[in-house]
């Protein structure tokens, strides 16, 4: 039997990248092993003839696929706290709901894209964002799938900036409609403007009518959660970002409601 030549060292824990915070963002890069890598003499590619004698130009069968997920992994935008969740496992359910979370999310990378996107709500601290991450992390770098994450705040500022240069507000979504996974988080943290509204309905809308997958992070509750469960004094999705982009987001995503209290709060009693 051949034996099979793979990629990763002691230093990169077989990996090939290693992640690192860099300004604002969770970057990864090359490990050496890979760097070094003896197929393709470092360059990532290699060329071959074929039997006509034609030359072709190939991505490593060694480091290839390590090398692309890496570039895939720095565009997707992971904020720099973040740098350490790589998988949905690193979550820690303290409560039930916590747990059918986590399954959700486990189940959703293991089988994708079988199973539609999520939304995760409820109070913050919980650690939604984080199984979020974890979920989009370990897809672009085991899988190779383009994901993107966005904070809602963040997104509405952009919008903001695009309209008062007078650039089309496309410019903005066009990325956001194109990535195969998207990441909302924080859904509805900031107060919008109908306007605001009208332009995260048409990027709901067309993930939607593309089938694409969208991941939502909300501190709101939908009303049907809040009727079936009743519950502590939650302010209600629909009312924060209108019943049409709310029914949507119904049809798209699993919602899952976690219950518990802030693990930051209580991290800091101790
Ligand atoms: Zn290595
Ligand atoms: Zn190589």
């Amino acid at each position: 039997m051949v034996k099979q030549i793979s990629i990763g060292c002691e230093r990169c824990y077989q990996n090939g990248y290693i992640i690192e915070k860099k300004g604002n963002f969770a970057m990864a890069k090359a490990c050496e092993c890979v760097l070094k890598c003896r197929e393709c003499n470092g360059t990532g590619s290699t060329i071959s003839k074929n039997q006509n004698g034609y030359t072709h130009v190939a991505m490593c069968r060694v480091c290839g696929v390590v090398r692309r997920n890496i570039k895939l992994y720095n565009l997707a935008g992971i904020p720099a706290k973040y740098w350490h969740v790589l998988q949905v496992d690193t979550f820690q359910p303290k409560h039930e709901t916590h747990k059918y979370a986590l399954r959700y999310a486990k189940d959703f990378v293991q089988l994708y894209p079988e199973k539609r996107g999520f939304l995760l709500m409820g109070k913050a601290g919980l650690g939604k964002t984080h199984l979020a991450i974890g979920a989009i992390s370990e897809i672009t770098l085991e899988r190779g799938i383009k994901c993107l994450f966005k904070d809602f705040f963040y997104l509405l500022s952009e919008l903001k900036e695009a309209y008062s240069q007078g650039n089309p507000e496309n410019e903005v979504l066009l990325p956001l409609i194109e990535t195969e996974v998207l990441v909302i988080d924080e859904l509805g943290k900031a107060k919008s403007s109908d306007w605001e509204l009208n332009i995260l309905d048409q990027l709901i809308s067309k993930r939607y009518n593309a089938e694409k997958i969208t991941l939502i992070t909300t501190n709101y509750v939908s009303k049907d959660h809040l009727t079936k469960q009743g519950g502590e004094n939650h302010e209600i999705l629909e009312e924060r970002v209108g019943e049409r982009i709310a029914s949507r987001l119904y049809e798209m995503c699993e919602f899952i409601y976690l219950e518990g209290k802030d693990h930051r709060k209580l991290r800091k009693k101790v």
